[in-house]
């Protein structure tokens, strides 16, 4: 499913040895491979291909430029949450009315521009958002094509910082609430109100919920529909699953193939929201060992990488699987899991060097007996990785590669120290 691979003991993002990039460009390092974004990609096109769906890939999973216009040439749509994501994708030429705009909190200036330049839907989430988003459509003579987000109160069993789709959470509106909604701005001219958007959570590794929340969708669009609303529009959000531990993510056909059915033949447009299930597993970040301690069992690897960097660990509690670069022919996984303890393997702790008993990057796994100055790799880190990394204690933020067959290109450089203070003033 990815092209990051062990070939004769060396990992390799497609044809690149990784400690090659290492040594180039520094730790901590990101590696992103264009092969298996372009492979992700095509598998949700293709999945999808009966309902015709647009696949608005979501930015806030992994928004280096280079990466939106690998997608941008791919043919991808764009879900964007804030006016900086606007300006993203807007800076690679892409045209607005293929980006939606989701998010609780749009402030008004993010809303001016989006109606400026004219983008595609505002996926709304609430009465009071949608009363702003038309009093400024109006100002600016301008027509707002607006799906509203329901709640369809789902549990998609996953992580609760990342459950969306239940009643007690802060987004969109709840489906009794939603037919109230439509009633209330029908007739609006400033307002094309044509969609319902759903999105329940992430990652959502199990397909049932959104069975259920389709399922409910459609209910509402037909009683809708009956009732003369006209709703053309879908978008049943993002939240596919990836592999972080083994292989616990459906394929992208395999989710297609119970959803697809709900939504064929209604004369909808589909919208689909990924970014985690293209970009997570086509991502790692390499860090270096800068020093070992024991502790009673266990072993403290102490890297360069740290929270600052890879942020899931801490927030989540989330499983990234961690291995040496180079772990030399006799201790290469046969899979990433938790489960992996091979002969002459140690307990260890990989943390980093960040003043917080909450830094670390994984926690209480066997890996072979490293030594100081290898190199590791932390796997499944390419979506809600760099995005959500932080310059705390000082640290500068880690440089960006993307790799494409033989060539590794920088798409971001490590920052400075002199971009570090550059916006301070005395
Ligand atoms: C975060 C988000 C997504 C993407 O979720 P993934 O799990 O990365 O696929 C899609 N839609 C909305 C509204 C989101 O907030």
């Amino acid at each position: 499913m990815d092209e990051f691979k062990y070939v004769d003991g060396a990992l390799h993002c497609e044809k690149v040895p990784v400690r090659a990039l290492a040594d180039e460009y520094g730790t901590p390092l990101y590696v992103y491979s264009a092969g298996t974004i372009r492979d992700h990609y095509a598998r949700i096109r293709s999945a999808f291909s009966e309902v015709d769906a647009t696949i608005c890939y979501s930015v806030k999973s992994c928004h280096n430029l280079s990466i939106l216009t690998l997608l941008r040439d791919l043919g991808s749509d764009f879900d964007i949450v804030s006016g900086g994501e606007l300006r993203r994708v807007l800076e690679i030429g892409v045209a607005p009315e293929r980006i939606v705009f989701a998010g609780v909190g749009k402030t008004n200036d993010e809303i001016v521009e989006a109606l400026k330049v004219g983008i595609g839907w505002f996926n709304v989430e609430s009465e009071e958002e949608l009363e702003n988003i038309a009093r400024l459509a109006l100002d600016a003579g301008k027509v707002a094509r607006v799906a509203l987000r329901i709640n369809p109160d789902v549990d998609p069993k996953t992580h609760r910082y990342t459950t969306t789709g239940l009643r007690e959470t802060k987004f969109g509106v709840d489906i009794e609430r939603a037919k109230q909604v439509f009633k209330c701005f029908r007739g609006r001219d400033e307002i094309d109100l044509a969609g319902i958007h759903v999105h329940i959570g992430s990652p959502v590794n199990t397909i049932e919920p959104y069975v259920q929340s389709m399922t409910r969708a459609c209910a509402l669009i037909d009683e809708l529909n009956n009732a003369g609303y006209g709703i053309r529009a879908i978008n049943l959000g993002g939240g596919f699953g990836a592999h972080y531990d083994g292989a616990e993510a459906p394929f992208a056909s395999e989710y297609a193939k119970q959803i697809q059915p709900l939504l064929a033949n209604r004369g909808l447009a589909v919208y689909l929201e990924p970014g985690r299930s293209i970009t997570a597993n086509a991502g790692i970040l390499v860090a270096k060992v800068l020093y070992r301690k024991a502790s009673g069992e266990k072993q403290f690897l102490i890297c360069d990488a740290a929270m600052t960097d890879l942020l899931r660990p801490s927030l989540y509690g989330s499983f990234h699987f961690v291995w040496p670069v180079d772990p030399g022919a006799c201790a290469v996984p046969s899979a990433r899991s938790a489960d992996i303890q091979l002969d002459g393997s140690v307990l260890v702790d990989v943390v980093g060097p960040v003043c917080e008993s909450g830094d670390f990057l994984a926690k209480d796994r066997w890996l072979p007996s490293i030594e100081q100055g290898e190199y590791l790799a932390v796997f499944s880190a390419g979506a809600y990785g760099f995005v959500m990394s932080s310059q705390y204690n000082s640290r500068q933020r880690a440089a960006e590669v993307l790799v494409d067959g033989r060539n590794a290109k920088v798409i971001r450089q490590r920052e400075s120290y002199d971009d570090m203070v550059a916006l301070e003033r005395l």
